[in-house]
Parts: structure tokens; sequence; C-alpha cells
């Protein structure tokens, strides 16, 4: 029943509804031999305690006692790239050494008040100087905080990525794109559950889009436990974020009249074992986007709809309800759950998978998921940096990490 049984028997006290899977134990946090996480749900009191030892553990285990700051650079503060700010922030084996804004615009004022210190997109003298102008103190252009950098999170709105990894390259350092860019631009692509191993140590790599990682973290495991999946999926997309006023549609659905959609194939760049072709429509909504996923397993998988849950509920960020038990059956009361949560924004980090929208009949399972698209991709960047730095190897080990330095920020 997973959360829904907490969920239901605490329902009217908001303090015990307010829990938040942690993806380690007090007992196995993270240890040198890289025990894999229990996955367990822990009332928001318990997170103290296990975040301690998880941090202490981990400098012990992988920098011999010596905690190594990795300095990331974001290149674009906005939507994304603030997310992913504080979600580096918080991290003891990474700071944030400077954000960049193209001008002195309204997220300037987050900037400052995070101490991120702020940098111009641009070289240009005018373009530095029209912060002084503003009020704002800015510590130069791109080049300057690239030269300070290890790594740099390029949050720009995409399709600029090829004009900026040369800049990246030319400054000898690390870096990471979102899924708005290509893969053939960046060459590899990331998702925490699939292919963290493969991006280790690499020069540079792309998180894929909201979607794309929402269908991954449900997609690899069955995968992971199947040995063979062919998938066909809808995206019913939002139509614009909840801060934009110029995308649409306000009243009308839109199809994707481009069949198939890039989401679906957009998997197989980081696991290229999934068939998978999907179809897309835009609604008017700004919240999330909802996937409904009809997937053939193989012959003998040995499944069933109950232990399809249990395989999810056992995978980092994916959050199980019974919509008919908890009264979230929509979209609406999946972010007003999320806002209960307490995370900045208002944010979601897991995918969301309805409990009695999951239905396994012979070799087809159907079910339906919700991706809070401003936020699903921001832990996965956390754990990019690590692949790509080379400080973690094992992706379960950096999903525990990543995720209880943000949960402790919500104690
Ligand atoms: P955004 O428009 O909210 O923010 C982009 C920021 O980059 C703005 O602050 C903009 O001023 C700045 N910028 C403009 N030109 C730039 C340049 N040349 N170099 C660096 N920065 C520049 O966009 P976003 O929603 O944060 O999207 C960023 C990336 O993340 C895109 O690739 C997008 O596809 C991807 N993404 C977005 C979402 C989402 O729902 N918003 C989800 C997943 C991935």
């Amino acid at each position: 029943m997973f959360l829904s049984r907490a969920f239901s028997s605490c329902a009217g006290n908001l303090e015990l509804m307010l829990i938040e899977r942690v993806t380690t134990s007090s007992e196995d946090a993270i240890t040198p031999s890289g025990v894999v996480p229990s996955h367990q749900w822990f009332p928001s009191s318990l997170w103290s305690s296990t975040i301690g030892k998880v941090h202490l553990e981990y400098a012990g285990a992988h920098q011999t006692g010596r905690i190594v700051t990795i300095k990331v650079a974001i290149n674009g503060y906005g939507t994304i790239g603030k997310r992913v700010a504080d979600a580096v922030a918080c991290q003891d084996d990474m700071e944030i050494i400077g954000v960049t804004k193209t001008r002195p615009a309204f997220g300037c004022d987050l900037a400052v008040r995070k101490g991120y210190p702020l940098y111009c997109t641009f070289d240009d003298a005018d373009r530095i100087a029209a912060f002084a102008k503003a009020g704002y103190e800015c510590h130069g252009g791109l080049s300057e905080l690239l030269a300070a950098a290890d790594v740099v999170v390029d949050c720009s709105p995409g399709k600029m990525g090829a004009d900026n990894k040369s800049k990246y390259q030319a400054a000898g350092i690390k870096w990471i794109f979102q899924g708005g860019e290509k893969h053939a631009m960046t060459g590899m692509s990331y998702t925490s559950c699939a292919n963290h191993t493969e991006n280790l140590n690499a020069e540079g790599t792309r998180v894929v889009s909201c979607n794309t990682t929402g269908l991954s973290r449900t997609l690899v495991p069955l995968y992971n436990h199947c040995g063979s999946l062919s998938v066909e999926c809808t995206m019913i997309r939002r139509a614009a974020d909840p801060g934009d006023s110029k995308k649409g549609p306000i009243n009308a659905i839109k199809p994707v009249l481009k069949v198939p959609s890039h989401h679906g194939p957009d998997v197989m760049t980081v696991k290229p074992e999934i068939e998978i072709n999907s179809l897309a429509v835009a609604v008017p909504t700004t919240i999330m986007h909802v996937h409904s996923i009809v997937a053939t397993l193989p012959e003998g998988h040995g499944l069933t709809t109950e232990s399809v849950l249990e395989l999810w509920n056992a995978s980092p960020r994916v959050v199980i309800m019974n919509g008919a038990e908890t009264g979230i059956t929509t979209t609406a009361e999946v972010m007003e759950f999320a806002r209960d949560m307490g995370r900045t924004w208002g944010d979601l980090h897991e995918i969301f998978v309805w409990e009695d929208g999951v239905k396994l009949v012979g070799n087809t399972l159907y079910y339906f998921q919700a991706i809070h698209q401003e936020s699903d991709v921001i832990p996965e960047n956390v754990d990019a940096i690590r692949a790509l730095m080379g400080t973690e190897s094992d992706w379960k080990v950096s999903v525990a990490k990543t995720d209880a330095a943000i949960a402790a920020l919500f104690e």
C-alpha cells in the first residue's frame, strides 16, 4: 500500500503528513564498501540523525578524511539554474562559485540573497557595467567565472549549447547541459539510474529532459528486472512553467505533430536497450506533465502488479501513492502535497506514480505517472557533477548523498 497507508492513518496531522523518502537508513547509510541503501519512508523528525551519519561516512569513505570541494559555476540562473544552485550549495563536496545573469533583472536579487557571486553571462564591459548601475555587485564576465570553476552547469534556455560549449572547452573545464540541447551536441547524456558509470570522468554530458528523466526513473528498474522492454507512451505536457507568460496553448489541446515525439526515443540516449516510442500533446496547465505508459514485458517476466509497485518503491526518487485513499487524484493535489512538504518553490523531485493507476495484464503493463517539470532533473544534475568529476562511482551512493543533503534543508 506504500505511502498511502501512512498518509491515510495520519490524516489531519500535518506534522506526520510531512513524510519524505530518505534513501538511506540510519544504520546502513553510506559505507566504504558502498552498501546499497534501503529505501524507507521516514517521518521528517528522523531526517537529521540519518543525514549527519551520511556526511560523516561519505567523507571518510571517499576522501580519506578530507572533503574535496568541487567548484561549480551555473551559467543561466533561471528556472532550472536557481534550483540546481541550491541543490549544489547544500552538498558538502561541492560549492557554488558563481551564477550568471544576462542582465540585471529580477533573478539577481535572489542570487544576492542566497549569497551566490553574480557574474554576467557575457564578457562585454558595457553589459558587466550595467549590473553596477542597477545596484548589483557583478564579479565579472563568464570567462572569469569559468576560470575559477571545475565544472559549469549550463542552464541557458536551450539551443545555445554549441556556442557555450566552445567557451567551456576553451576554459578547460567540465560541462553539463540540460534537456533543451540535443544529444548529438553533447555526445553523452545522463540519468542517475541509467548510465552514471558511462559518464564517469567524461568531459561533459547532458542531463536529459524532465520527461525523459521521469520515464527513466520507472522504466530502467523494469528493464533491469526483465532484461528487455518495449514501450509506447503519451506525454501530456504542461503548456508553460508557472513563471512563463509567453507560451501556450491557453485554450486548446495541441498535439506535437512530429511522430514519434523526441521524449521516448530520448530515453535511448541513456538506456539504448529500451525500445520506446512516444506521442506528445500540450495541454493548458502549468504545474506538471502526466505520462500514460504501456510497456510490453518479455515472456516469463515473473512480475505481478504488486511486485512492479514494490520494484518502484525500492527505486530512488519514485513516490507511489493511492489516489482513492489519499484524495490525490489529479496533478493539482500532487502539487499541493508537494507544497505541504515544504521544499523551496513547492518542488517535487520524485516521479509520482498513482498506485491505483498501475495494472499488469499478462505481459502488458499500464500506468500513469506525473512529473514536476521544474524540479525532477535537479538532483540528477548533482549526481552528474560527481560522475564527471569521478568522485563517486556508485550511482546509488551519489543519489543517497544528494537526496539526504536536500532533505536536510527542510527538516
Ligand atoms: P529559463 O528561461 O527559465 O532560464 C534560462 C536562463 O538562462 C535565463 O536566466 C536567461 O536569461 C539565461 N540565458 C539566456 N541566454 C543565455 C546564454 N547565452 N547563456 C547562458 N544563460 C543564458 O529556462 P529553463 O526553464 O531554466 O531551461 C533551462 C534548460 O533546462 C533548457 O535546456 C530547458 O530545456 C531545460 N529544462 C527545463 C525544464 C523546465 O521545465 N523549465 C525542465 C527540464 C529541463
